[in-house]
């Protein structure tokens, strides 16, 4: 038998970049970054949108009449929604950095992004369910809502990550958290400004499926930036401390 997933994961790949390349809120958004006007409300509406087109582009190619069987097998939904998926997440995170450095550069900070440690049990379980039934018709909702939910994901884990790790420098970020219009009493009640304490507290990185509200966050040099160590009468770089605080906590979380 041939295998057909090498040659489904070049059209799937060929069309997500043809969905991308058409968009003209991509465009806009390239553009507010390179015009220095974007914030994180672009990252997070650049990951909704290229999780739709991820999920648009496995949806088109991925069909019960073109799988052996009618079944998505593992070892083709591994090799092809993992790869959908981390091209999805460096995208994200290339657009999340392109923001972050503008953002820093605005507020005289000299930090640079930190890229996020990747949740892969998130994908191992989306890869899990998609396989996990004798007829893929049974199972192509995971390549819809999921997909796109997981996607948006890059976007909230990129901005947390960054968030504590501006905390752990002695840096003052805010996170805000607005709801869309047609969103849930539960996201209306998570709408606010937090510190970064509170936006792990109380979850405002969480989001369920079909979500669109924003998760922002912006940063300004704190009380304790730049905090002079009584001990040795040295200034502590923040750079090299925030190093410190994020070797301390890797591989803690997730
Ligand atoms: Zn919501």
């Amino acid at each position: 038998m041939t295998d057909i997933a090498p040659g489904l994961l070049l059209k799937i790949m060929a069309y997500f970049k043809q969905l991308i390349a058409d968009d003209t809120e991509l465009t806009r958004i390239a553009q507010a970054i390179d015009g220095g006007e974007a914030t994180h409300a672009e990252t997070q509406i650049f990951s909704r949108i290229i999780g739709g087109h991820a999920s648009a582009a496995l949806q088109k190619y991925i069909t019960a009449e073109g799988l052996p069987d009618g079944r998505l097998y593992y070892n083709i939904a591994d090799r092809i929604i993992r790869a959908v998926l981390d091209d999805a997440r460096e995208k994200v995170n290339g657009t999340a950095s392109q923001v972050q450095t503008a953002l820093y550069k605005a507020a005289g900070i000299g930090l640079k992004p930190v890229v996020p440690v990747p949740n892969k049990w998130r994908v191992d379980d989306l890869i899990s369910k998609a396989a996990n039934a004798e007829k893929f018709e049974d199972v192509s909702w995971t390549l819809d809502a999921p997909v796109k939910n997981i996607t948006q994901s890059y976007a909230d884990d990129f901005i947390r990550q960054n968030v504590e790790f501006q905390a752990a420098a002695g840096l003052q970020p805010t996170v805000t958290r607005t709801a869309a219009a047609d969103c849930c009493p539960w996201c209306a009640g998570l709408v606010g400004q937090y510190d970064a304490a509170d936006a792990y507290e109380y979850g405002i990185y969480r989001r369920h499926e079909r979500c669109k509200c924003l998760v922002t966050a912006t940063v300004k040099k704190g009380n304790t930036w730049g905090l002079q160590n009584v001990w040795t009468k040295r200034w502590v770089d923040p750079a090299e401390a925030a190093k410190i605080e994020a070797r301390k906590t890797i591989g803690l979380e997730q």
